[in-house]
């Protein structure tokens, strides 16, 4: 949790901004782990609300989907986007202030860093992945299993080849 006092916005005029430089170390923003946030985060009182934005390099741990190591990912997330003022609920409006005027933009930072991130995640375009068998991490170490490993995209084909092998 990181929280801005945007209290002084709350009674300005239309076009008065606040900025703060964000240089944070690790942060776990519920399943999304950084290891730094590092940019700013301008906020401009508009009308009916506050306008958020914000450039933001960050590092996001990511799991390969094939070999399902860990990898650093590293990314900049720009947002643009408008807050509310109140807790009353507006259309459009995903996030405001507390009553006291507190922000917690790391809920708004991890909605980017999940659009930022590949679908797929690979922890780099040839990862081998894991043998079905043994679990191995083929990138790592050759498996000892007795079978010829089938390139995954192949596997449909070899599966129909052997039917009729077979
Ligand atoms: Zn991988
Ligand atoms: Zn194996």
């Amino acid at each position: 949790m990181l929280q801005l006092n945007l209290s002084p916005l709350i009674g300005a005029r239309p076009g008065e901004r606040l900025t703060f430089i964000l240089d944070e170390g690790p942060q776990q923003i519920e399943d999304v782990s950084v290891d730094f946030l590092r940019g700013s985060i301008q906020f401009t009182r508009v009308h009916g609300g506050i306008l958020v934005e914000a450039w933001v390099d960050t590092r996001v741990n990511v799991e390969c989907v094939r070999c399902l190591e860990t990898f650093p990912y590293e990314t900049t997330l720009e947002i643009e986007e408008v807050i509310g003022i109140s807790s009353k609920p507006r259309p459009g409006i995903s996030y405001h202030l507390t009553d006291e005027g507190w922000f917690d933009p790391l809920p708004l930072l991890r909605e980017q860093i999940l659009v930022n991130i590949p679908m797929k995640p690979l922890c780099r375009p040839d990862c081998r992945g894991i043998c079905p068998e043994c679990g191995a991490n083929l990138n790592l170490e050759p498996c000892l299993c007795p079978v010829e490993h089938v390139d995954p995209r192949l596997a449909p084909l070899a599966q129909l080849l052997n039917r009729k092998v077979g």
